[in-house]
C-alpha cells in the first residue's frame, strides 16, 4: 500500500490526463522485478502493442549490462511500454536516442531547464544522472517488437545518491515545482507516442539534429569503454544516422555502436 506516498501513481488519473480514448493501457503496480522484465516476457508472449506498467518499488531495476537501476517509492518513476513496430520495418535502431529526445521534449514542457542527453541512454542535467532509458528488442517473424524502460528520480533521497558509482540528480533541482508523477508519467507516455509515430516514419534520422542540440558531450574530448579491450578516446562529434556515435580519433573518424560501451567525459 501507498500509505506514506503524497503523490500515489494511478492508471486513472494519467489515462484522464492522456485524454481519451487512452493511447496506452496503463497498469499501476505497487511491487515486482522489474518492469522491463515483465514486459519483455509478454513480449515473447502475446502482449499488447499499447502496454504500459509502472511500479511503485522494483525490487531488480535493471540498466544496460546487468547494471542496476535504484529507486525510491514516492519519489521515482519507474515504467516500460511495450510497442510493437509494423512488420517488414528494419530493426529500430538508434531508438535509445529517439527515447532520449522524447524525454527530453517531455521534460522541457513540464520547464526543467538544462536537459541533456549522453550518449547512448542516460539523461541529465547539469552534469548529472536524472535518469536512464533501456531498450530492449524481440523479433520474431520479421517484426520488431521494443520494451521501453524509463527510470527518473523525481526527488533523489541520500540513500540512492550514496548507493550509485555515479553522480546523480533530480527532476525537482531543475524544475520550478515538484511535479505529479502522474502528470510527468501522461507527459512522457504523449511524449513516447509521438515519438513511435515519427520513427515509423523516419527511424532515428529524423531525431538526429534534436538529439544533436542536446548532446551533453558535443565537441568534448571522451573516452570509450568496452570490457577487455583498451578505451578508444577522441572528441564527440556527432550522431550518426543510426545512433552510433561519431567519434574523431588520432586515426580518424570512427563510428561507435552503443551495445557494450560507455562513454566517459576526459
Ligand atoms: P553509463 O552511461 O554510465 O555507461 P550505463 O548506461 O551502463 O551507464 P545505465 O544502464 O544507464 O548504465 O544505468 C545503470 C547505472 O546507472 C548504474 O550502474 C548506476 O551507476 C546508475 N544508476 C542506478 N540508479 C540510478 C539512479 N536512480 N539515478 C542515477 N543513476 C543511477
Amino acid at each position: 500500500m501507498n500509505i506514506n506516498i503524497v503523490d500515489p501513481l494511478n492508471a486513472e488519473m494519467v489515462s484522464a490526463a492522456l485524454g481519451f480514448p487512452s493511447p496506452f493501457r496503463i497498469e499501476v503496480l505497487d511491487t515486482c522485478e522489474s518492469t522491463s522484465t515483465l514486459l519483455l516476457d509478454r513480449a515473447h508472449k502475446d502482449g499488447r502493442s499499447d502496454s504500459v506498467v509502472v511500479c511503485e518499488r522494483q525490487s531488480a531495476g535493471r540498466g544496460r549490462r546487468g547494471r542496476s537501476w535504484l529507486s525510491a517509492p514516492g519519489d521515482s518513476l519507474t515504467f516500460s511500454l511495450l510497442w510493437r513496430f509494423p512488420a517488414g520495418m528494419p530493426p529500430p535502431t538508434g531508438l535509445s536516442l529517439a527515447a532520449g529526445v522524447a524525454v527530453a521534449r517531455a521534460l522541457e514542457g513540464m520547464e526543467a531547464a538544462g536537459v541533456r542527453l549522453k550518449w547512448p541512454n542516460d539523461i541529465l542535467a547539469d552534469g548529472a544522472k536524472l535518469g536512464g532509458i533501456l531498450v530492449e528488442t524481440v523479433s520474431s517473424g520479421g517484426r520488431h517488437t521494443a520494451v521501453i524502460g524509463i527510470g527518473l528520480n523525481v526527488r533523489l533521497p541520500r540513500e540512492i545518491a550514496d548507493a550509485i558509482d555515479t553522480e546523480a540528480g533530480a527532476l525537482v533541482s531543475v524544475m520550478p515545482y515538484a511535479p505529479s508523477r502522474n502528470l510527468l508519467l501522461a507527459n512522457l507516455l504523449k511524449a513516447m507516442a509521438a515519438m513511435l509515430d515519427e520513427f515509423e516514419h523516419t527511424g532515428f534520422a529524423g531525431f538526429v539534429e534534436e538529439w544533436l542540440a542536446r548532446n551533453a558531450h558535443a565537441g568534448q574530448l571522451v573516452s570509450i569503454h568496452a570490457e577487455g579491450v583498451p578505451p578508444v578516446e577522441g572528441r564527440c562529434v556527432g550522431v550518426d544516422a543510426d545512433g552510433a556515435l561519431l567519434l574523431d580519433t588520432a586515426t580518424g573518424v570512427r563510428r561507435i555502436v552503443s551495445g557494450e560501451v560507455s562513454l566517459r567525459k576526459k
